[in-house]
């Protein structure tokens, strides 16, 4: 594997583009029109800053040499040209996804993999559109993938194994650490652990049993774990979690409605804003 088309310039194909470039592959950058890729030059210098501030032994050659293993089209057809891996991280929505793979599965190469980076949908919802299931599986990054370097990969009962061991392998040579996926999961390994672990924290300060931070510090002290669920629910964001909780059952809309009336209406909405259940006062 030599050249990486990523698909979509957010917030996660940059990080993936740009730590797949780190890593001396050639990327093309695809995104739906020029100006979205001024911006996508902009978000990858900014990475290019972070990666030297926050890898430990990254130079600032190295990460200027990333910038320029980057090129960028606003073309499908061209951007997949010569691709070995398309990563697609696109919005997290069922029809779009379908139909950029089924424009996707008639101007790629035959050699080409396709990888989707989807946080809720499943490989299957998608295979049928790709013109080529036995290379298609998921490839899940998490936010800030050069430290949080988890990379999923999950196949579907169409992939090739040797597919799957060609991805793992992919995934390890920038940098992650691939968690193999023996069959489909909704979630994945580590949203399947984190998601109620964290439902579990909300309902019981919904349910008026504890303070935030006893419940950090329970958790802590008593597993050794670095970080209770709220300081996870601060880097998460609060707006992701009011959102997600208040589509879950009634439990879960109490914990939002609490979110909403103590932080969100408050403008406390985790890291990024310098407060949530807890002050980030460098933020
Ligand atoms: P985002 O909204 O930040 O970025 C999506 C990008 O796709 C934008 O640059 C947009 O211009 C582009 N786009 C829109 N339509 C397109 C099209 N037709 N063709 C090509 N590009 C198009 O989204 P995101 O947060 O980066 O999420 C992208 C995917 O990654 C989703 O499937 C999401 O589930 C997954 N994901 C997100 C996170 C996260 O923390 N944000 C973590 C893991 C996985």
């Amino acid at each position: 594997m030599k050249n990486v088309t990523v698909l979509g310039t957010g917030v996660l194909g940059s990080q993936i583009a740009y730590q797949t470039a780190f890593h001396g592959f050639s990327v093309v950058a695809y995104d739906i029109n020029d100006e979205v890729l001024e911006k996508a030059k902009k978000r990858f210098a900014e990475l290019a800053t972070i990666y030297v501030a926050e890898l430990p032994g990254a130079t600032r050659e190295q990460a200027d040499a990333a910038l320029a293993n980057i090129s960028y089209s606003a073309d499908l057809a061209a951007a997949v040209s010569d691709a070995d891996l398309v990563i697609e991280a696109v919005p997290e929505n069922l029809e779009l996804k379908r139909s950029i793979y089924t424009t996707l599965g008639e101007v790629a190469p035959a050699k080409t993999i396709f990888a989707t980076n989807s946080s809720t949908l499943l490989p299957s919802d998608l295979k049928g559109f790709t013109g080529r299931p036995e290379k298609f599986l998921a490839l899940h990054f998490a936010n800030h993938v050069w430290k949080q370097n988890t990379a999923e990969v999950m196949g579907t009962t169409d992939t090739d194994p040797a597919i799957f061991a060609e991805v793992v392998d992919f995934a390890s040579r920038i940098g992650m650490v691939p968690i193999e996926i023996k069959k489909e999961k909704a979630g994945y390994l580590l949203n399947s652990l984190l998601v109620p672990f964290l439902d579990a924290a909300g309902a019981l300060v919904a349910g008026g049993y504890a303070e935030p931070e006893t419940i950090d510090k329970t958790w802590r002290i008593g597993t050794g774990a670095p970080l209770g669920p709220f300081q996870i629910y601060d880097i998460v964001g609060l707006t992701t979690a009011y959102n997600i909780s208040s589509a879950g059952g009634p439990e879960q809309k109490k914990f939002a409605e609490y979110l909403k009336e103590n932080y969100i209406d408050k403008g406390k909405l985790g890291t990024s804003t310098g407060e949530g259940f807890y002050k980030y006062p460098s933020a």
